[in-house]
């Protein structure tokens, strides 16, 4: 199928930037359903990630990409998340920029996708981080679930004299989206 995407406005400004969407059409052949896909605003990849709560992290160390699904919750410009130790956090840890990619399907070939760029932030279980621990926790705990995946391993970690459970959160610098919308789907 040839696609193409149109991603930035003549003279290189991205139209996402400017908060309006740009949009390409494109099908196999005339008899094939039209898809449209475009540029999802600034506003609507905050609501995207705002409104979903399961991300791919990605992450790398020394040019060795990782990526692992994980919850989370977004609030004020942060994704909030939990984890055990593990290679994950070793990575963050060493290297703290990091990717999030939050998904939505639709119906037929509809699709949307927010991608956010930023860093890792830990959030120790000591002075000086209390109220933003708390934050984590409050707004992880509206999801009765949340702490099962990553509280999880195949071989429980040491026991410690400290919980190894350690909040992060990711502070997002740039987002970006886009959305694939099956025309013949819609109404
Ligand atoms: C829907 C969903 C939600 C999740 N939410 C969270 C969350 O909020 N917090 C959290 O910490 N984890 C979550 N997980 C689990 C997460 O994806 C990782 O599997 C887990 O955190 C272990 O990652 P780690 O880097 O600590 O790996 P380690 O335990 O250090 O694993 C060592 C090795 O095992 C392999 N490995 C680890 N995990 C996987 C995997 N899932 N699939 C294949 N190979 C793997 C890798 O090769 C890795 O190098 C979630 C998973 C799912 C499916």
């Amino acid at each position: 199928m040839a696609a193409g995407v149109s991603t930035a406005a003549p003279g290189g400004e991205s139209l996402a930037a400017r908060g309006e969407n740009s949009s390409c059409h494109y099908s196999d052949n005339e008899e094939e359903a039209m898809m449209i896909i475009r540029e999802l605003t600034h506003n609507q990849c905050i609501s995207l990630i705002e409104a979903k709560r399961v991300a791919r992290l990605g992450c790398s160390l020394d040019g060795q990409p990782y990526v692992v699904t994980i919850f989370y919750a977004y609030a004020e410009g942060h994704a909030y998340a939990f984890t055990l130790p593990g290679r994950k956090l070793d990575i963050m840890r060493a290297n703290p920029k990091v990717a999030l990619l939050v998904e939505e399907t639709g119906s037929g070939r509809s699709w949307k996708s927010a991608m956010a760029e930023g860093s890792f932030e830990e959030l120790p279980d000591r002075i000086g981080h209390k109220t933003l621990r708390e934050r984590a926790w409050t707004l992880l705990s509206k999801y009765s679930d949340w702490w099962e995946p990553g509280a999880l391993k195949p071989e429980l970690p040491p026991v410690t004299d400290q919980s190894p459970h350690t909040f992060f959160r990711i502070h997002i610098d740039r987002v970006t989206g886009r959305e694939a919308i099956d025309v013949e789907e819609q109404p």
